[in-house]
């Protein structure tokens, strides 16, 4: 039986001989397009080509590319599991010709390769050909069905409609005509009853389409005409994972060595045996599917998480651990043990999962573990719903409250149901969550006044990176009351150096000053509908003057160096820690920064130390700012600018650039990293499974820390005295000197309780059969209690009291032996009392051991001399 493996270089080599260039996958997350999330087919890469917005290197190219078809138009998740074809995560193999070959070649090495390499069975392979739309005023593609007719036998050619035959990138641009390939592998039985040819695109599980052949020869226009293009190009594209099925000789994907090994693995984990149960299978394909789609992603630097591609990721672990959770009867995390068999078989082709095996690895884990957690909790729930609902359609509130109480996702409440027979009321749910948004948009109401309009002119213009004072003119003001701030007045004027909040960064404060020199207080700068609002808490007097606007150069310098040093941190982070680092939130301040990102585990000291020299040194290196304002988005990320997942840019982008750290960032910076000072972690721990955060502090509050510590270093020294020379020398040396000290002091104290036992065993008085003794000691409660009951075990017929004064305190404590409590009718609880007395205070206990406390030391020797009392009477 043919590898996997061979069968992908096969494919690779065949097109390498006919002089394609082999090239690397693209990446399975996308980062900078925001119509797609994650590539769905092996042309996503080279969209430009075709676009002609750049020219290939090479003209003939040959790849395997991951894709991922879980959102927008390619959804294949719902049948992922359930049948046996369809992937989330596949290998797409393609060959690809830029303006080069076209129709002739691209058929005759498909059915080349195919039929003569792998060898397939020419009779089990059927072929389609586009038979043309009136519509477009396109005809059948005579070209590609003549050059199929000269291989295969007429009726193996099939004739599609537009959309299974004409393929289209989107509502505009490049597209064309397609040719499918499809293999029949049923059985010689199956073949004769009911032809092939009727089965193609029918949905038959063994009768499957493994190759797209897609001629692009038109340019779709914005009126929807079709133009022919100048160039012609080949997009071709195979399931590897189908292809391994039939040249494995296999029925189903999931029994290719593709899955075989992770199937194999599941079985042992979960103690099931696949090829069964339906129910079973189907659990165990959707674990082997979606582990590999998770595990690429992540590698891809996609962590799960609540938004954007991390939640399709994160949707996608869930619905794997939903099925090992119901099906397999798996109540612990598992799912990350597949990792090992995953990496390893395929690291030779995708070497990013050997390298990034520790984070997916840990990252899985606590995925699985914190859901399984919320799993247990909303089942229970969710059952209790059911039970208690009558009819078959549980109310959209009561899923709501999963949502919203057990971060219940609503796809997976739709899905239970719909398993056990239940409906959702999805639009009942709507409700609850819109309900649910006025409501906490009421409890933070502010009451807004109508904007007072001085000048009609909307356009405010920022200089804030320049200027940090510019006189300026009120253009409009309102008034704003709230619960929480009290009154307030929005100002906007025609040009304004103040930067408002954004991008994590705060906004500038300041004030405007009159003529006159009154001055109103800036205290908070926001954008509202792309209006720059400056907050103050009164108006000026006079509306309609110039006034200069100031900003707090102070607070604006210490925000700068923060932000250009979370720049520099962000590159440390992916410097020291790896690519899978991605900023997942910023905060800059003045007084310090704060920076969450993705990472699965807590940094090491030598890490955190790592990251601050990194920063550090950057730092010293005195990298200027490079700034460019006006960059063309995607040239901006052509040179490899950090953009941020999540956030929207616009066409034209500012750049912010210190050395190898390019980001897209409004926000505003030093002018030198020198500015920056120092860099200085103070704090580094989790946010979330997944996400750590980072806390520092630059510039003068760098400069304080340094202060205050240095200060404080000197109080020490100058406590050390003449020992100052080697402050920490000294310290250890003391902490030293006192260890030897206790343990030379408990010696000590053993020693004496010893001495005093012995003492006191030879001033017991034998009285009407009592051994008794009635003595002040020098000693703490505790010693005094052990003393009393090692002479305890030493006597059946003992009496003691001991009185004692230890800081400050006057104590009696009475021990009676067993035997005496019993014989004598003797209590000591009721004895401490009595005597207690004599020293101002009470206490109590046991009969054969009671403490008194008192604050009247002077009356122990009376407690003692009437102890003798209680044994003579
Ligand atoms: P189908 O109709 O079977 O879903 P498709 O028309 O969506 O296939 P294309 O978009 O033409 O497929 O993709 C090219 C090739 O990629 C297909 O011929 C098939 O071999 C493979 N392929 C497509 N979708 C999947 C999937 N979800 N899992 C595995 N292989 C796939
Ligand atoms: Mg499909």
């Amino acid at each position: 039986m043919i590898k996997s493996r061979d069968i992908r270089k096969k494919f690779l080599d065949f097109f390498n001989e006919k002089e394609h260039a082999i090239v690397p996958s693209a990446p399975m997350v996308i980062k900078d397009d925001p119509t797609l999330m994650f590539t769905n087919a092996g042309m996503n890469q080279f969209k430009e080509y075709f676009l002609g917005n750049k020219a290939p290197k090479s003209k003939r190219v040959t790849d395997t590319q991951k894709c991922l078809r879980v959102s927008g138009k390619h959804n294949d998740l719902e049948e992922v599991g359930k049948d046996t074809y369809h992937h989330t995560m596949f290998e797409m193999l393609g060959n690809w010709s830029f303006g080069d070959y076209f129709k002739k070649e691209a058929i005759s090495w498909a059915w080349e390769l195919l039929t003569e390499v792998y060898g397939i069975d020419k009779d089990i392979i059927y072929v389609t050909v586009f038979e043309g739309s009136d519509s477009d005023g396109l005809p059948l593609d005579q070209e590609a069905y003549d050059f199929w007719k000269a291989i295969v036998a007429e009726d193996r050619i099939i004739l599609g409609n537009k959309k299974d035959n004409f393929w289209e990138m989107g509502d505009q641009g490049p597209c064309g005509p397609s040719s499918e390939i499809h293999v029949d592998i049923r059985s010689a039985e199956q073949r004769a009853e009911i032809p092939g040819a009727s089965l193609v695109n029918m949905d038959h599980p063994q009768v499957v389409e493994i190759w797209n052949l897609v001629f692009i020869e038109f340019n779709r226009k914005a009126d929807g005409a079709l133009e022919k293009l100048a160039e012609q190009h080949v997009d071709t594209g195979m399931g590897f994972e189908r292809l391994s099925m039939v040249l494995q000789g296999k029925t189903s994907n999931y029994d290719t060595d593709v899955f075989t090994p992770i199937i194999r693995e599941i079985e042992t984990i979960t103690s099931s045996e696949y090829g069964v149960n339906e129910q079973t299978d189907i659990a165990i394909r959707v674990i082997a599917d979606h582990v590999r789609a998770v595990a690429f992603a992540i590698a891809d630097g996609q962590l799960p998480s609540n938004t954007g591609a991390g939640y399709v990721i994160r949707r996608i672990l869930r619905r794997a651990i939903r099925y090992g959770f119901t099906f397999l009867n798996q109540k612990e995390a598992f799912i990350y043990k597949l990792v090992d068999t995953l990496s390893k078989q395929m690291q030779e082709f995708f070497p990013e999962l050997k390298k990034q095996k520790n984070i997916i690895y840990n990252v899985i884990k606590e995925e699985e573990n914190s859901f399984l957690r919320t799993l247990a909790q909303g089942l229970l729930l969710l059952d209790t719903v059911i039970k208690e609902n009558k009819g078959s359609e549980i109310p959209g509130d009561k899923a709501f409250e999963l949502y919203d109480t057990f971060g219940f996702p609503i796809d997976l409440t739709a899905l239970i149901l719909q398993e056990k027979g239940y409906t959702l009321d999805q639009e009942g749910f709507k409700a609850a969550l819109e309900k649910q948004k006025n409501r906490s948009r009421a409890a933070t109401k502010v009451e807004t006044g109508d904007w007072e309009i001085l000048i009609d002119d909307p356009v405010e213009e920022f200089v804030g990176y320049d200027l940090l004072k510019t006189p300026v003119k009120l253009t409009r003001y309102r008034k704003v009351e709230s619960k929480k701030e009290g009154t307030m007045y929005q100002l906007v004027f025609n040009i304004t150096p103040f930067y408002a909040e954004g991008g994590g960064q705060v906004g500038d404060k300041g004030y405007l000053q009159s003529s006159n020199g009154d001055l109103v207080y800036i205290v908070d700068t926001k954008k509202e509908n792309n209006l720059i609002i400056h907050l103050a808490k009164h108006l000026p007097e006079n509306l309609y003057e110039t006034f200069t606007a100031v900003v707090d150069s102070n607070q604006r310098e210490r925000s700068s160096a923060n932000h250009s040093a979370t720049h520099l941190l962000h590159q440390a982070l992916r410097s020291v820690l790896g690519d899978h680092v991605e900023q997942k939130g910023s905060m800059v301040r003045s007084g310090y920064l704060r920076f969450d990102f993705s990472h699965f585990s807590k940094l090491t000291s030598e890490e955190l130390s790592a990251v601050a020299d990194f920063v550090n040194a950057r730092i010293k290196e005195h990298l200027p700012l490079e700034e460019n304002r006006q960059t063309p988005y995607h040239l901006a990320i052509e040179n490899g600018a950090m953009a941020l997942f999540g956030e929207k840019y616009g066409d034209v982008v500012r750049t912010i650039k210190f050395g190898d750290s390019i980001e897209l960032c409004g926000g505003t910076h030093v002018k030198n990293t020198r500015d920056i000072w120092h860099f200085i972690i103070t704090s580094e721990g989790a946010v979330a499974a997944g996400v750590r955060r980072i806390e520092a502090i630059t510039y003068d509050t760098a400069q304080e820390y340094f202060t205050t510590q240095s200060e404080t270093f000197q109080r020490v020294k100058d406590a050390l005295k003449g020992n100052s020379a080697d402050p920490l020398k000294a310290v250890m040396t003391l902490q030293e000197e006192n260890a030897a000290l206790k343990k030379q002091v408990e010696q000590l104290l053993k020693d004496k309780a010893k001495g005093l036992k012995t003492e006191l065993k030879m001033s017991l008085e034998s009285i009407n059969g009592v051994e008794f003794l009635a003595t002040e000691v020098d000693l703490d409660q505790g010693s005094i209690k052990d003393l009393a009951f090692e002479l305890g075990s030493e006597y059946d017929n003992l009496f003691l009291l001991f009185g004692s004064n230890h800081n400050g305190k006057a104590m009696l404590s009475c021990y009676i032996s067993k035997d005496l409590v019993k014989d004598r009718d003797l209590n000591a609880g009721t004895i401490v009392r009595e005597l207690g007395k004599l020293i101002q205070g009470g206490g109590g206990g046991q009969p054969f051991f009671a403490t008194a406390g008192g604050k009247n030391a002077a009356g122990i020797p009376e407690a003692l001399k009437k102890a003798k009392s209680y044994i003579q009477a």
